[in-house]
This record gives structure tokens, C-alpha cells and sequence, in this order.
């Protein structure tokens, strides 16, 4: 690539609430070393959001995609993870390709409310009631993994496994702060093989 077009990429902005060096704590990379780069802003509005504070992009910085390449590379991570805030409210592509050509795989993790957009090697999707994934975006889902808090989520879970590739890794995730979907969870599992479980494992060992 000419240091032309890879300056003007570097260059591109992203409103930024955090980045940093973690474990994946969730699904079906759980454990594995990430750079979690959590963009700002997000249109779905779950009332249970644990990230509330990054909703409202004008609250937070921007960022050159420049800067954030340089502490993911320096991090040492083998791929990205790109949440948010809902991420894809931003055009990823300048990102996601400068992370791909410093040897970066690209995750996502999305309500598939807004197109895809970049480079990107792992789709997951976690889609909202509030704000429903768009149906284009199906088909590039890797991974599925629906936060339960009762009964009706695993019917929305299964609404949405209907439209993903039969590849979709299935996974059904107890909210934190809900002991009681843990049960509602194993039971089902157990009567629907096709579906694991994904627990945020990042809360019990306590990292971020
Ligand atoms: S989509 Fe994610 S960031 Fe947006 S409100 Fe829901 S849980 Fe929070």
C-alpha cells in the first residue's frame, strides 16, 4: 500500500470511550488475549446496558485510527475486538484494514442494527428487541450469542437462529445481574444440543 493512502487511513477518526489490552471474556474466543478498542455512541437503548456511559458519542474523544493501531500492535494481541457502544454507527473500514495489514484478525461485536462495514474475520452478533438486526447482515454471522434474561429471550434467540448460516456458533449468555436465567439456561441447553452456553468469565477473575 502507498504511505499516501495508508496516512489517509491512519487518519481517519473514530469517537473512542476505551482501549485496552484484556482477556475475551465472552463467547466462542473466551480466554484468549484482545485488543478491545469500544467505540462511542450507540441508537439501541437496552435498559440492562452496562455501558451506558457510551451511548452519547459528543462525551467522548476521537481517536486516529493512527493511535489505536500503534497500541494494539504494541499490545502484542492476535486479533482486535471491536465493540461498543453500538460500532457499527461508524464506517469501519479504515480500522479494520489498517488492523488486518499489521497482522491483526478483526472481531465485531454487534446488534446488526446498522450495515457491516470493513474488513472484518468474526462477526458476533447479539441482537436486540430494542433495535432489531438488519437482515443483510445474516449471513455473515459467526457466532450468535443472545443475553437471557427470561423465557421470552430464548424465543428471540431462536428467531434469530433462523436466519443465521448453519455454521453460527449458538450460544445463550445468563445476564450478570439475573441468577435466575442461569437455570432457564442449562435446562434449555440441555434439551436443545445446538445451543451452548457463553458466561462472562471476564467478571469472575476480574479483569475489564
Ligand atoms: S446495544 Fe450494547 S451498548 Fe447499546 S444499549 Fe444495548 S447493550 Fe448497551
Amino acid at each position: 500500500m502507498e504511505s499516501d493512502e495508508k496516512a489517509a487511513l491512519d487518519a481517519v477518526e473514530y469517537p473512542i470511550v476505551e482501549d485496552f489490552y484484556t482477556i475475551q471474556g465472552e463467547g466462542a474466543h473466551t480466554g484468549r488475549p484482545a485488543y478491545f478498542i469500544r467505540t462511542a455512541g450507540c441508537d439501541v437503548n437496552c435498559w440492562w446496558c452496562d455501558v451506558k456511559d457510551s451511548w452519547d458519542e459528543e462525551k467522548h474523544p476521537a481517536m486516529t485510527t493512527g493511535d489505536l493501531i500503534k497500541r494494539a500492535v504494541e499490545s502484542k494481541a492476535e486479533f482486535a475486538v471491536i465493540t461498543g457502544g453500538e460500532p457499527l454507527l461508524h464506517n469501519l473500514e479504515a480500522l479494520t484494514v489498517r488492523l488486518k495489514q499489521e497482522g491483526l484478525d478483526v472481531h465485531i461485536e454487534t446488534s446488526g442494527s446498522s450495515p457491516l462495514s470493513g474488513q472484518l474475520d468474526w462477526v458476533t452478533l447479539s441482537p436486540k428487541r430494542f433495535k432489531k438486526p438488519m437482515d443483510e447482515n445474516f449471513p455473515y454471522v459467526d457466532e450468535l450469542k443472545v443475553v437471557v434474561l427470561k423465557n421470552k429471550d430464548i424465543e428471540w434467540a431462536e428467531e434469530n437462529a433462523k436466519k443465521c448460516p448453519p455454521s453460527t456458533k449458538l450460544l445463550l449468555q445468563p445476564e450478570w445481574e439475573t441468577p435466575s436465567s442461569i437455570k432457564l439456561i442449562v435446562d434449555y441447553v440441555k434439551e436443545n444440543p445446538q445451543w451452548g452456553i457463553s458466561l462472562q468469565t471476564h467478571k469472575f477473575i476480574d479483569v475489564p
